[in-house]
């Protein structure tokens, strides 16, 4: 159990591949933080900085309010599970979950019954006597996780543990990493690429790009509320749709004109792109598919939110029905009943939920 403080972090490589920049993260105690973000932002590098497996080019780390810049990362009381799982293939499953304790000189009958404990939480207890090679990829992960829990450590640090598993496992696997994380009551920064895996089991969630942290937020925050347009488009699925609009106004009301139809803007939204000066300018609008829809009653009720386009692909995913329209050239996906069918190339509307869209500067 521990929190964690991350100030001003830099990271910079040989050749000057400055791989984290001006970092500063607060982690709770007991917190389940993910990092995320896409390949080469960064994580694996502040997960190792965190461990002191790789060296800091500048800024402080403070684990349970005590630096540790110059901490080896043994004394560090921190346990790391990597992606590979990194499994001594000669030993047993027993003896890979052992082998930190025994560096450690711990007695023998105390090895065994932390072994058999962490053995039992993580459903391992008949496979003891395997060697890896004998395991399943599911389980090799647990007997990975089960080495780290052996040595009860103040932080958990998972760099991508789930990224070679098959997608089934991977769902199964999010769930039982997120209840042991409820049960062990200890710390965890978990880093992965995929914005699912972040959004379900982080409490809180370090969306990162390119060394810097865009939006530190809970998940729902986060997708509500996305600060730019690359966290908009980076988390959830499908993407969130982006338009280029001008904002206009027209006898005292605001609109954004996406080609050439109008959206009428919310007197509220309106004021709010007032005052930060979008009014007659290029803006990005975001919306996502489910803040779309293309239904007939609804469509009647709102005529001042309607954007005509051509369906391209209609995509049934068993729950939901996911309709790809194109309007001015771009291709919007739209969540829509089941029930409402059209043929591929007809002409449709789709109606914007005005509440619900964002607007970002056009870079
Ligand atoms: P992520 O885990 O988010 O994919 P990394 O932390 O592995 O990102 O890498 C961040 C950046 O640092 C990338 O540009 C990567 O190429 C670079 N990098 C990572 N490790 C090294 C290294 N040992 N030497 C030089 N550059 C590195
Ligand atoms: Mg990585």
């Amino acid at each position: 159990m521990a929190n964690l403080i991350l100030k001003n972090l830099y990271k910079i490589y040989p050749d000057n591949v400055t791989a984290v920049k001006d970092l500063s993260l607060e982690i709770k105690d007991k917190e389940f933080l993910v990092l995320v973000g896409p390949s080469g932002c960064g994580k694996t590098t502040t997960l190792r900085m965190i461990a002191g497996l790789e060296e800091i080019s500048s800024g402080e780390i403070y684990i349970e309010d005590r630096l540790v810049n110059d901490v080896a990362p043994k004394e560090r009381d921190i346990a790391m599970v990597f992606q590979n799982y990194a499994l001594y293939p000669h030993l047993t499953v027993y003896d890979n979950i052992a082998f930190g304790l025994k560096l450690r000189k711990i007695p023998k009958d105390e090895i065994k019954k932390n072994v058999q404990e962490v053995a039992r939480i993580l459903a391992l207890e008949d496979l003891l006597d395997r060697k890896p090679k004998e395991l399943s990829g599911g389980q090799k992960q647990r007997v990975a996780l089960g080495r780290a829990m052996v040595r009860k450590p103040k932080v958990f640090l998972m760099d991508e543990p789930l990224s070679n598993l098959d997608a089934q496992l991977r769902t199964q696997m999010r769930i039982e990493i997120a209840k042991l994380h409820k049960n062990l009551e200890t710390t965890f920064v978990y880093v992965t690429h995929d914005q699912t895996e972040a959004m379900t089991m982080g409490t809180r969630i370090v969306v990162m790009k390119d060394g810097l942290i865009q939006q530190i937020d809970n998940p729902q925050r986060i997708y509500d509320r996305p600060v730019n347009r690359f966290v908009a488009g980076f988390i959830g699925s499908p993407k969130m749709n982006f338009l280029e609009a001008l904002i206009i106004e027209q006898n005292g009301r605001i609109f954004a004109k996406v080609a050439d139809s109008l959206l009428l803007v919310s007197i509220a939204r309106g004021q709010e792109l007032k005052d930060k000066g979008y009014l007659g300018k290029e803006v990005i609008l975001g919306i996502r598919a489910e803040h779309l829809y293309g239904k007939g009653d609804l469509l009647a009720r709102h005529p001042e939110c309607i954007l005509s386009g051509r369906l391209e692909f209609t995509e049934l995913r068993g729950s939901e029905t996911y309709q790809y329209v194109k309007i001015a050239e771009i291709e919007v996906v739209v969540r829509v009943d089941s029930e409402l069918q059209v043929e591929t190339g007809q002409k449709v509307k789709v109606g914007f939920n005005m509440s619900k869209i964002h607007f970002f500067d056009k870079e």
